[in-house]
């Protein structure tokens, strides 16, 4: 029977052949060895909280993975924890909190199935680890460190970084096209309080001093004011004591974020028909928020696990969406000050700007995934959030075409509407490398969607 699927903003529509509810890893294989009954590509959803085509699956049968969701071990001698695909990043950081430990990247969005983790692009700023010594990657995959897949011909086959790092690496960023993730194993560490604090900066005054920022070895995270010329930088550190779970402060960060700001904005778009009178209320929301966190938000021993939001099931009047690009760090402070100029002059001629705050976040080189936005050295990102009235398609495309022009990186789940030109400009010796592992790995084309083939082929 034909479905209906929308991505979680529902902002992408697909019609896939059938939605299939597994909850065996047995459902799965008998899904991609039956070509009569579930015709291809066959494509795993996770909470399809992905921004782009990458989810797409036209006439092709999806897996739906939530209902394989059991962590299967906890390993806390060896600091591992082993789910199975549909398992959610927030309840996978709960059930380590309890034991002491803690993921190295905890991202913000809590119904990211790990899974989807394992094999595709996220990102948190790096941080730094005091304890351990070092900065650590800010992309959830990179501490993947062993995945069982099934394969085109419905078999399973395990990956391991200890025994097969280079296919690890490819399987990292492979979205399904290697085949279908259903158990992974992350490697975890022990837990430790966190301290955050808040600091407003002139977006000069910041692009000066990056450099000096990023050598006080704490994780930076950005919200970015382009219409105000603010950049305010979140700090996060290791922090002596215990974690307290439940902080407020995280609470109030949390809910203003996912909930507060999104309603308003968009609120505010029905209600105020005058651009102008919009723009001028939008920038004293902006102001109020530079001085409530610069003021008010810090706290000294959070749990890392706090940072991490449950967002709804499927989005509602009072959620966002967003884009981003990766820019090598010693660009990045020329390309922030082109941008807040690029948001100005967008608006000037298009009458479009993005009705929520803008973010950013400091991240490490990382090769250890094939497709990492981070391969070829430390990078910062600006990503613009907006609730997606109308202008924001129009916005992204033009922005695409900024952030490729800077030298920008992109991502193949959270950056929307990239050309095959865009993609080939990025990665072009990786996507070679992946294509004949593709070959390899899916030889009669079970797992390839005519996205990822126009993306990687142009055609
Ligand atoms: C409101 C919001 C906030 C967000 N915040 C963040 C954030 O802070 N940090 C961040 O990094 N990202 C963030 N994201 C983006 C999100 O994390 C990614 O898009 C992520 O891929 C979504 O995971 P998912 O489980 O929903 O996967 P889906 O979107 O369902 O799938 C993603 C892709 O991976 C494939 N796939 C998924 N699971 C498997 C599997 N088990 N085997 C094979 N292929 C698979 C799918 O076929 C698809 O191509 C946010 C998104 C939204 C909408």
């Amino acid at each position: 029977m034909v479905r209906k699927v929308q991505n979680w903003k529902r902002a992408i529509t697909y019609h896939a052949h059938s939605v299939q509810q597994v909850t065996s890893i047995g459902d799965i294989q008998a899904i991609v060895k039956d070509k009569g009954r579930y015709p291809g590509p066959v494509r795993v959803k996770g909470s399809h909280h992905s921004t782009t085509k990458c989810v797409v699956n036209e006439n092709g049968t999806v897996i739906d993975m939530l209902g394989l969701n059991k962590i299967l071990k906890i390993d806390k001698e060896n600091r591992t924890i082993t789910m199975q695909a549909g398992v959610f990043h927030i309840d996978a950081a709960k059930a380590l909190e309890k034991e002491g430990l803690q993921f190295y990247v905890n991202c913000e969005i809590g119904n990211l199935t790990v899974g989807s983790g394992a094999c595709g692009g996220t990102k948190d700023a790096s941080f730094y680890d005091e304890v351990e010594g070092g900065w650590e990657y800010g992309q959830v995959a990179a501490y993947c460190i062993g995945a069982k897949l099934v394969g085109y011909d419905g078999e399973v086959f395990e990956v391991t970084e200890a025994d097969t790092p280079d296919l690890m690496a490819a399987v990292r960023s492979s979205y399904g096209m290697l085949g279908i993730l259903v158990e992974v194993t992350y490697r975890v560490k022990r837990i430790n309080a966190m301290a955050v604090r808040h600091v407003s900066y002139d977006v000069k005054e910041f692009a000066d001093q990056l450099d000096e920022l990023i050598a006080t070895n704490q994780s930076i995270m950005l919200y970015l004011f382009p219409f105000l010329d603010k950049v305010v930088v979140e700090y996060r550190y290791d922090a002596p004591g215990k974690p307290e779970s439940g902080s407020w402060q995280w609470k109030v960060r949390n809910y203003t974020w996912k909930t507060l700001w999104p309603f308003v904005s968009h609120l505010l778009y029905y209600i105020i028909p005058f651009r102008r009178i919009r723009n001028w209320l939008l920038n004293q929301l902006n102001r109020v928020t530079v001085w409530f966190m610069a003021t008010i938000l810090k706290d000294v021993n959070s749990s890392p696990a706090d940072q991490i939001i449950r967002y709804p099931e499927t989005a509602g009047f009072a959620s966002y969406t967003f884009s981003i690009w990766a820019f090598p760090k010693e660009k990045y402070g020329q390309a922030i000050l082109d941008y807040f100029e690029f948001c100005k002059r967008y608006n000037r001629d298009n009458h479009f700007r993005c009705d929520m705050l803008n973010v950013g976040y400091h991240i490490i080189q990382d090769r250890q995934s094939l497709f990492s936005y981070t391969r070829r050295g430390p990078v910062l990102t600006l990503d613009p959030v907006a609730t997606g009235v109308p202008g924001w398609e129009g916005f992204l495309i033009a922005y695409n075409e900024f952030c490729s022009q800077h030298d920008g990186t992109p991502l193949f789940n959270q950056t929307g509407s990239i050309t095959p030109l865009q993609t080939q400009k990025a990665f072009g010796k990786e996507i070679k490398q992946f294509l004949k592992l593709r070959k390899e790995y899916d030889p009669q084309d079970r797992f390839y969607t005519p996205h990822f083939r126009w993306l990687f082929e142009g055609a």
